[in-house]
């Protein structure tokens, strides 16, 4: 058995080569090239065209079969059915297997549709399925292929510029303590603290499981039957959901899934101050910045600063979109396009006019103001909730903070929006 990562010169050139995710690829390449050291074998690194240098590492070792974790993305697609090709030419088996989901896209589909286009009759069907069998890792992994490893290359030769500081470290080992430890300390309570931007009681297991670190099969069955268990796994259902609408709608991340006639403004000066966390809201600049720092931002915060660009700003989702993708380490095709159009009102939700009142969320999932104050500096002195609005504060503590005021007029929310009125939650 060969164990192979080809590092992807197309991907490598395209927007997805950050530095955070590449920070956190190396990092998980370099503990499953660990852990196959312990069990007798190593990991074969290789970069260039995927296909090709499969192909050369099947000739070199003389294997009659190709192994490989199934991936639903529009390039992903390609690349398969080039391997496919490639193998079928040369009398090779290959064998796709489903990795990435709980449940496959396409496993579960409605009645005369080829997906699912919204969530609670999806997540119906796939809590009714049986989980695939969760298989454990052999104690030996034996390599005699007499092929070189291959070295795995430095960051700065694979990205220019740099990785946030507080980015988490990749690989399965760093994955499963933390999926050991918090379905100990956090499971029990995430019905109820999932939303506690403070608290931060989530996982923090979703560039894992992107990067393939842990399954998302073995997440739900360590949870599986645990008191707390159901809202969790309700989110990794929700994972699966994304993915499924990406395989059947493969230009998600380019183009609205329900156009719905947006059009909208061109305002690169509000761009910029989100991206950098000073749009003078404070929840929102506070997401902001803890994705700058972290690579990862809390979902709940996600949900505000989203719904700000693209609601209260009325920027185009896809520039948002674009920044996160930038920075997130759990960059994700289909769960960053779902979630972006799903917050525009473009994408699955029930509800497209729905839109997150900042102040609102802010002083209901951030009540104490303690999440403000650990990423906007500027505020660390104000006490309690009122962080959350300092232009209420009187005018000479105002003046003296080092923050710009809020140049988005809430009352005044865009009557062109399409659909009319937008509900506030
Ligand atoms: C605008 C926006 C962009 C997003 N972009 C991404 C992205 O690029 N990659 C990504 O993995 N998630 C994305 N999410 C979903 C969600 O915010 C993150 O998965 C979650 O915050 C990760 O934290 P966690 O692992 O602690 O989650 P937990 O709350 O512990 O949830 C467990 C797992 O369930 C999955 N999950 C949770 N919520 C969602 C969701 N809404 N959609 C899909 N899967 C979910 C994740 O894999 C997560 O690790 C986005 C959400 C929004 C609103």
């Amino acid at each position: 058995m060969v164990p192979l990562f080809v590092l992807d010169d197309d991907i490598l050139q395209s927007d997805y080569a950050r530095p955070n995710r590449l920070a956190f690829l190396l990092d998980c390449l370099r503990d499953l090239r660990a852990a196959l050291r312990e069990r007798g074998g190593d990991l074969f690194v290789r970069s260039g065209d995927v296909v090709a240098e499969t192909m050369a590492v099947v000739r070199g070792a003389g294997a009659q079969a190709v192994w490989v974790s199934e991936d639903y993305s529009s390039y992903a697609r390609l690349r398969q059915r080039r391997l496919e090709e490639a193998c079928s030419r040369d009398g090779i088996e290959l064998e796709m297997r489903p990795g990435a989901t709980v449940i496959e896209p396409g496993a579960i589909v409605p009645i005369g549709g080829d997906h699912f286009k919204v969530f609670t009759p999806y997540s119906r069907k796939w809590s009714a399925l049986p989980p695939r069998p969760l298989l454990r890792a052999p104690r030996r992994v034996p390599e005699d292929s007499g092929l070189t490893r291959g070295r795995l290359p430095a960051l700065s030769s694979l990205v220019a510029g740099t990785v946030s500081p507080e980015l988490s470290t990749g690989g399965e080992s760093e994955a499963r303590k933390r999926l050991g430890r918090w379905l100990r300390s956090s499971l029990e309570g995430y019905g109820d603290r999932h939303d506690d931007l403070a608290g931060d009681k989530t996982s923090r297991l979703s560039p894992y499981l992107h990067f393939g670190c842990i399954s998302p099969v073995e997440a739900v069955a360590r949870a599986a039957g645990k008191p707390g268990a159901g809202p969790f796994i309700r989110q990794l259902c929700w994972r699966d959901f994304h993915h499924q609408v990406l395989a059947a709608a493969p230009t998600l991340p380019r183009a609205d899934y329900r156009p719905r006639g947006h059009r909208w403004s061109d305002d690169p000066q509000g761009l910029q101050a989100w991206k950098e966390g000073r749009t003078g809201v404070p929840i929102v600049d506070a997401g902001m910045r803890q994705l700058a720092r972290e690579g990862f931002m809390h979902n709940r915060a996600r949900l505000v600063t989203a719904s700000f660009l693209t609601k209260d700003l009325y920027i185009d989702w896809r520039l948002g979109a674009a920044h996160f993708w930038d920075l997130l380490a759990d960059g994700d095709i289909a769960n960053n396009a779902g979630n972006w159009q799903w917050v525009a009102g473009t994408g699955n939700d029930t509800r497209p006019n729905r839109m997150f009142n900042p102040i609102r969320q802010a002083h209901r999932f951030d009540p104490a103001g303690d999440y403000v104050r650990r990423y906007v500096s500027e505020l660390s002195g104000i006490r309690g909730a009122a962080v959350h609005e300092p232009w209420k504060l009187p005018e000479d503590k105002r003046a003296a903070l080092d923050y710009p005021g809020a140049f988005v007029d809430r009352g005044a929310l865009r009557s062109s929006f399409p659909g009319g009125h937008l509900g506030q939650d």
